[in-house]
């Protein structure tokens, strides 16, 4: 299914009529929008972060991006686990596009920020139109993204802030199969679609990360005494498949 088709495969009508106005008109910008969570919206500054961050990875994307944020948070069951993250906020969208409910999704990517833990798993879900992340202390504590290189050193903030740009590339259709790793001198460099995988154990590496993207790419071998670090943009290889 195409990121145009969720809302006009739920048959809303209201939804088939967004559907058809966007597919009037080229080239499309990305649609965003953000909820936060209770606990999450209290982070001061939060909002600023994800939309400089999500919206500089996704402009450099190409197409072009719109970012809205939810007027009101949500109140969740809790900031994260599997069941929030994975069945509570997809029902709730999927609620929303056929009219039942306080969630009113949007085409392409309907992402939910909270305030879980980002170091317990798992951090983040993602399925066709539909994110959910944690970390939302740590994204809102990252300087501004104007001021912030696209390479950074590798931190939990850091790492929170590049698990957004993950989970809206899964909502968009990519996967871990179009991110890249490179050396940079003594440095390796996790793009967003490989990231913190690039140095787990080799077991959970090889069970999520292949060894060569579909580009042809491949990661780098010996990662052992390298300082790691973050790209906050998208791989060239994740680009061409978004575009
Ligand atoms: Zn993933």
């Amino acid at each position: 299914m195409n990121r145009r088709g969720f809302l006009a495969s739920t048959g809303a009508v209201l939804s088939l009529g967004v559907a058809g106005r966007r597919a009037a008109r080229r080239p499309d910008p990305v649609v965003v929008r953000v909820w936060f969570s209770d606990a999450a919206a209290a982070h001061e500054g939060l909002e600023a972060r994800v939309e400089g961050y999500l919206g500089a990875a996704l402009d450099a994307a190409g197409g072009g991006v719109e970012i809205d944020f939810a007027p009101s948070p949500v109140s969740l069951p809790a900031e994260g686990g599997r069941h929030v993250l994975a069945v509570h906020w997809p029902a709730k969208v999927v609620e929303g596009a056929v009219g039942v409910g306080r969630v009113d999704p949007v085409a392409d990517v309907n992402l939910l920020v909270t305030d879980g833990d980002p170091r317990e798993q798992p951090a983040g879900y993602a399925r066709p139109h539909v994110a959910a992340v944690t970390g939302a202390k740590y994204v809102a504590r990252m300087p501004p993204a104007a001021e912030t290189p696209s390479v950074v050193p590798y931190s939990v903030r850091a790492a929170a802030t590049q698990l957004l740009l993950h989970e809206v590339g899964h909502a968009l259709g990519i996967g871990h199969e179009h991110g890249s790793a490179d050396r940079d001198g003594d440095a390796v460099v996790a793009s967003p679609m490989v990231g913190s995988y690039l140095w787990a154990s080799r077991e959970v590496r090889e069970k999520h990360v292949p060894d060569r993207n579909v580009c042809g790419g491949s990661l780098p071998g010996d990662r052992s005494t390298s300082e790691r670090r973050l790209r906050l943009r998208y791989a060239d290889c994740a680009v061409q498949a978004l575009r």
